[in-house]
């Protein structure tokens, strides 16, 4: 697929390159050559260059000295159990003093992406589905930013956690049951909810953990 050259190719070419990854076209583990992506996105050195780095700092891409760029492993069962953990132990807290005083902006803001992910989610295309895992990360920190914890945000968002359970496995399934559990956790939220706005987010990440939990199978 070539890419248009236009003034937002360095992040076009970045896109691109996020969707092989979190859709499982490029495998983990699997060499990335940017002569290959050069040819096959027919853009010059740079961009690719720019983008990979971009990857690298979001623990998507690796590099190693003499080899080169590759994807980034699959993350291993501990690694998962421990994500999931620190989700549980942050996230539904987060939730309960968003419920608190989210305001009608902040609301307007999330049932839009919320919006955004559900049209992607009907979509059967895998590029639907990386755009489904950023929506789902940035959801899920505004509620952190509406919280208002900027260290307890900030350890989530370093973590990237929505683009490597993601790339665990490809599946409508994953999509699908989110939208209903977010729209849950929407309306405690709106109603100002707080018990109820921390158990629907419990319930999300508990069933989130559950449908990827298959991938170690
Ligand atoms: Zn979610």
């Amino acid at each position: 697929m070539a890419i248009q050259r236009h003034k937002g190719l360095a992040d076009d070419v970045y896109e691109a390159i996020f969707n092989k990854l979190i859709s499982l076209e490029i495998t983990p583990g699997a060499r990335i050559t940017v002569d290959g992506l050069v040819r096959e996105l027919e853009v010059s050195h740079t961009p690719i260059r720019e983008a990979l780095g971009r990857l690298e700092g979001e623990g998507l891409v690796v590099k190693t000295h003499l080899f080169g760029y590759s994807a980034a492993p699959q993350i291993t069962r501990r690694r998962f159990d421990e994500l999931y953990e620190l989700r549980l132990l942050l996230e539904p807290d987060g939730a309960r003093r968003a419920a608190r005083q989210t305001s009608k902006k902040q609301l307007t803001k999330l049932k839009d992406a919320a919006g955004r992910m559900s049209k992607l989610g009907s979509s059967r295309e895998r590029q639907g589905y990386s755009g489904f895992a950023r929506l789902d990360a940035d959801f899920h920190d505004q509620i952190m930013e509406i919280a208002g914890n900027e260290l307890i945000r900030d350890t989530l968002a370093h973590l990237h956690t929505h683009f490597h359970i993601f790339r665990l496995m490809y599946h409508a399934r994953v999509t699908e049951e989110a939208l209903s559990e977010h729209k849950e956790l929407l309306t405690a939220l709106s109603a100002g909810r707080e018990a109820e706005a921390e158990r629907a987010m419990r319930r999300h990440i508990e069933r989130s953990r559950e449908r990827l939990l298959v991938a170690f199978e």
